[in-house]
């Protein structure tokens, strides 16, 4: 599919407009202000109505009349502003986006404040961002939220535009999972990106990442690149971001290019190393500037013959730790001038300010070594540039494994930029790296720019998120759902009498850690109370938990309890549990026997002992590990129980050997049997217990399957709080 065939609307949604609108002498001026992204979404931008919607940038004390010609020269622009006010404004961007959630996202904790603050502000400016892209959005148009600044932004969308198609895109990397888990409302951020239907990455190694704090943060498994989530395919995807190859190629070729590159490399005879980058503590400076201290004391020939310019463009000047930094940065490089320079020769020319397009093609075309050593960085589009300028075929990249791009270009010379010692030697080599090899690796790293560049990763991306058919697989269209829950309800408040059978774990309670755990909330128990009092109602909880925990649970509640998946039943009003007869099992002392010893080896899981079975639990474990554990048990027990009465049953993060024969299925007969002719059957559940309920009850009433998951059921309810609303609905 090419570019022109994406025929839907493409509303852009990033934290900055690709504008930049400042005061001169008093008046306004807009601009556009072109960075990789701009770029790179030109194209479909200018194409197809598409539109821009972002902040405007820091235009304060506007008047109305002000405020409404500038809005109308964005409209021309096609760029929509999201007006956020200024106070919340520090707090969204310099406080959670780039305070927390970038040095975090570097796997930089000493970089994070002690006491993160703006959430608030960061929950507000999605919402704000929420609220626009409605206001713009048409039937059909596709929208593609950016990075990390809007992870809210994709779950506020899905809520208020259920049907619409909707891409993330992260640029900075995603932390593992270790890291991942520190930050405050991590669930939140998790869920918000979750409302997209497609998720994309500059690597695999920050899709892995984000799946594995899916499972581990909020117990979401992932099929490599999908998660089924709230009834919704959500699709995982490698993207990595590309640069305008013909636009760095052209200026590399250019005579101003040519003509200013020739001026810097015949100011004397130095060898030149260049760094070019935002002055970030993620870009690894300060441990450069020691590999080069270390290099120049371990080579005092090159004393007078080489030389690094480091170009560092100022960045969040306002924002703490970035002035640390700059201090920092500052101090060494006087420290290394002062040390090494002579009157003829200083060993760092250092430029503390953003350079335009022709100082910096320049440079990267008079440059013997690019040094790209981040700590870690998203991408680095520095590197992919600098390639895609020398179409000379010359210049060394010297690159960090750190950075989203060593995942691609693996003819740079590779470095690891915390081993001082050893970049310093990495310098060297890339210095005197013979020129055949020099050539080779340079050819090879202009094929791949080359051949992905921005105008690729914007095609790849959209044709994705537009080509996406597969999420409706799971799906029930959420107005669909409205109606058919509308429809249900109605048929239950008409029912003379209504017989509801309800699973309790994962269909009215979130699951618990442990199974004593999950205890019913107030809201439940009055929910339960109420229904209990409604004329013509029978409620049947019916549970796998064993008698103890659900008299517990619901002793003081007017309603039929059957527990051990209905082996037990204790009727309304009745002083005690009737069961049938358990039998004698041969089987329990070598079954538990196993079972603490995998307990022993998979700290966090548990056992629980139940009449007609035992069960272990592993919900608390480490999930990959537990998962192992869990598959070694099963085999082991399949071929241990053969011949025995017992049935293994694997369920989620849960194994059991029960008795051959007892399902819930078995309260079925009994039910239909008592109650009264005509009666409206409804069952509701969530795992496969109940699908064996559902299964017994066939076309004798109605099933509702509750969560994500396969299911035979006639009805799917998205969660919990929807199986509760239904419930409420018929006390209305
Ligand atoms: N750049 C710039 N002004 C300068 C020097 C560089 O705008 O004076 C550009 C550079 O061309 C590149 C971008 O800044 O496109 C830096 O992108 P990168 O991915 O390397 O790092 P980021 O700043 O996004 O962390």
């Amino acid at each position: 599919m090419c570019l022109a065939a994406i025929m839907s609307r493409l509303l852009i949604v990033a934290n900055r407009l690709p504008i930049s609108v400042s005061r001169v002498d008093g008046d306004l001026h807009v601009e556009r202000s072109p960075g990789g992204l701009a770029t790179g979404l030109s194209g479909p931008h200018s194409k197809s109505d598409a539109l821009w919607i972002g902040w405007p940038g820091d235009v304060q004390d506007l008047t109305a009349e002000e405020t409404a010609s500038l809005e109308r020269r964005l409209d021309e622009l096609r760029a929509t502003p999201v007006w956020i006010p200024p106070d919340d404004m520090k707090e969204f961007y310099e406080g959670f986006s780039n305070g927390a959630l970038w040095p975090l996202f570097h796997h930089l904790l000493d970089q994070m404040p002690l006491h993160v603050h703006g959430w608030e502000a960061y929950e507000r400016a999605n919402r704000l961002f929420a609220d626009e892209v409605c206001r713009q959005y048409n039937d059909g148009d596709l929208i593609w939220v950016h990075d990390y600044q809007l992870m809210l932004l994709p779950e506020m969308l899905r809520d208020r535009i259920p049907d619409a198609r909707i891409g993330f895109f992260l640029h900075i990397p995603f932390p593992a999972s270790e890291i991942f888990r520190t930050i405050a409302h991590r669930e939140k951020l998790l869920q918000g990106v979750l409302g997209a239907d497609l998720v994309g990455f500059h690597t695999a190694g920050y899709m892995r990442s984000f799946s594995s704090s899916l499972l581990r943060v909020l117990g979401i498994s992932s099929n490599v690149d999908r998660v089924y989530h709230d009834q919704r395919e959500v699709r995982l995807g490698v993207f990595p971001m590309g640069v305008d190859t013909e636009k760095f190629a052209r200026l590399g070729d250019s005579p101003a290019v040519r003509a200013r590159a020739a001026e810097l490399r015949g100011m004397d005879d130095c060898a030149i190393m260049l760094g070019i980058d935002r002055l970030d503590y993620t870009k690894g400076i300060r441990r450069r500037l020691l590999a080069y201290e270390k290099f120049l004391y371990d080579h005092p020939e090159l004393h007078g013959r080489v030389r690094l310019t480091q170009v560092a463009v100022p960045s969040r000047t306002s924002v703490e730790a970035y002035q640390d930094f700059r201090n920092e940065v500052d101090a060494s490089i006087g420290r290394i001038n002062g040390a090494f320079g002579t009157p003829e020769w200083a060993p760092i020319y250092y430029l503390y300010r953003g350079i335009d397009e022709v100082e910096l093609c320049a440079l990267y075309r008079a440059a013997d070594v690019l040094l790209v050593t981040p700590v870690r960085d998203g991408m680095n589009l520095v590197a992919k540039e600098f390639v895609a300028s020398r179409t000379d075929d010359g210049g060394v990249l010297v690159l960090s494994e750190f950075a989203g791009a060593a995942s691609e270009l693996a003819e740079a010379v590779m470095m690891n930029p915390f081993d001082v010692d050893r970049a310093s030697q990495v310098f060297y080599r890339a210095l005197t790296l013979p020129a055949d090899e020099r050539l080779e690796r340079m050819r090879a790293l202009r094929r791949r720019v080359l051949s992905y560049d921005v105008h690729h990763w914007v095609r790849l991306y959209l044709e994705s998120l537009e080509g996406d058919t597969a999420r409706t697989d799971h799906a029930v269209p959420a107005t669909t759902l409205v109606e058919k829950l509308a429809e249900l309800s109605g048929v239950m408040r008409a029912a003379d009498d209504l017989l509801l059978i309800l699973g309790y774990d994962g269909t009215l309670v979130p699951f618990a850690s442990a199974p004593n755990l999950s205890k019913p909330d107030q809201a439940l128990l009055d929910l339960l109370l109420r229904l209990a009092a409604r004329d013509h109602t029978e409620i049947h909880l019916v549970s796998g938990s064993s008698r103890d925990v659900i008299e517990q649970r619901f002793g003081g509640i007017p309603i039929h309890l059957h527990a051990e998946y209905g082996f037990w039943e204790k009727p309304d009003g009745a002083a005690t549990w009737e069961g049938g007869q358990v039998p004698v099992q041969e089987w329990r002392d070598q079954v538990l026997q196993i079972l603490e010893n995998f307990t022993a080896r998979t700290p966090g899981s548990l056992i629980e002992e139940k009449t007609i079975s035992v069960a272990w639990h592993y919900r608390m474990a480490e999930p990959e590990f537990a998962a192992f554990q869990a598959n070694e048990l099963t085999l082991h027990l399949s071929q241990l129980l053969s011949n025995e009465p017992v049935e293994i049953v694997t369920d989620d993060k849960l194994i059991e050997v029960r008795q051959t024969g007892v399902n819930k299925g078995i309260v079925v007969p009994r039910l239909l049997a008592q109650s009264p002719k005509g009666a409206v059957v409804v069952a509701m559940g969530d795992d496969r217990n109940d699908e064996e309920l559902f299964d017994a009850l066939g076309s004798e009433g109605i099933t509702i399957h509750v969560g994500g998951g396969t299911s035979n059921a006639d009805v799917r309810l998205p969660n919990i709080e929807a199986a509760r609303r239904l419930l409420a609905s018929l006390l209305d």
